[in-house]
């Protein structure tokens, strides 16, 4: 399938829209302006910039888009845990000033880096590696596994991120520990209240057992979930169907986002994208459109 589209307004059915995105703010590799440069240069429409627990490539992301000719969206992917299950919630046009949102994210945040730091320490005693080099010049970006895959590469120990997270950095392994998440009814509930869209995002991802189930879905959609992200790379073909069923019946939208990560995924800017429908939706009710 082709993701080189018009962009000259001909028709609204053919401009495409990436909806989730990680840059050097989170564990992405490449920048909010090299990723709008890219998105200009496959013929996206649009796209949201979604790291992890953070705002911070907003404004680098919304002049780019700007000057590169393409729409913008801010978003952000929420840490979240329901019933027991990582549970990534992606965020679209919230306002970045809201209190309790930000005090539960800079919780995250914080933990994350604990959490890391303890994680490099048990590494340490058997492979090369510390924290000053996961954590180059005190970084102000999320941190995460991929940070410490990357130290864990450089090294010389795996090929890449992929292999690390097979190996060594998998839940269940010595060195894993979780970090703390947002209760996701109680994000969902702070994301509306700080005029933001909810999305759930990769329900059927393949690094989980099994898809979310119907019943949790059920209790996310009724916290106020807006839609759930079907077209991701990631997700397990085989458990979309019962999914996109339950989406039909309880009206939850369904859209498509790639998850790209530069370098650091295989995932391909624009190969998963949602319709121009689905993005003036979102921009439509949302406080910070664009
Ligand atoms: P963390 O939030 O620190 O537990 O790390 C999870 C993050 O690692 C996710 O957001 C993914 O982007 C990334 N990730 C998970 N699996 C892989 C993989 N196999 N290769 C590269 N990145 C991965
Ligand atoms: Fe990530
Ligand atoms: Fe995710
Ligand atoms: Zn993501």
């Amino acid at each position: 399938m082709s993701i080189r589209l018009q962009t000259d307004g001909s028709s609204s059915e053919l401009l495409r829209f990436d909806l989730h995105t990680h840059s050097v703010h989170s564990d992405g590799t490449t920048t909010p302006s090299e990723i709008s440069q890219l998105a200009a240069s496959l013929g996206l429409a649009g796209f949201a910039l979604t790291d992890h627990d953070t705002t911070e490539g907003w404004e680098e992301a919304r002049a780019a888009a700007s000057a590169a000719g393409l729409a913008f969206l801010p978003g952000m992917e929420i840490t979240t845990l329901h019933e027991g299950r990582s549970t990534h919630l992606l965020a679209y046009g919230l306002d970045p000033s809201h209190e309790d949102l930000n005090i539960a994210l800079a919780r995250v945040r914080e933990s994350r880096v604990g959490r890391a730091r303890e994680m490099v320490r048990r590494l340490g005693v058997d492979y090369d590696i510390v924290w000053e080099t996961v954590n180059a010049e005190g970084s102000a970006r999320t941190v995460g596994r991929p940070h410490i895959a990357d130290a864990l590469v450089t090294a010389g120990y795996f090929a890449d991120r992929t292999a690390a997270f097979a190996d060594v950095l998998r839940p269940g392994s010595p060195y894993y520990l979780p970090t703390y998440a947002i209760d996701t009814v109680e994000a969902i509930r702070m994301v509306r209240d700080a005029g933001g869209v909810a999305v759930l995002a990769h329900p059927a991802a393949g690094r989980h057992r099994r898809a979310v189930d119907l019943s949790a879905l059920a209790t996310l959609a009724d916290a106020g979930l807006w839609g759930i992200e079907l077209d991701h790379p990631e997700n397990r073909s085989e458990w979309i169907p019962v999914l996109a069923e339950f989406a039909d019946a309880h009206g939850l939208q369904v859209t498509g986002a790639s998850d790209y990560h530069g370098a650091g995924k295989a995932n391909l800017l624009g190969e998963h994208t949602s319709s121009a429908a689905i993005w003036e939706a979102i921009r439509g009710q949302v406080a910070v459109p664009s």
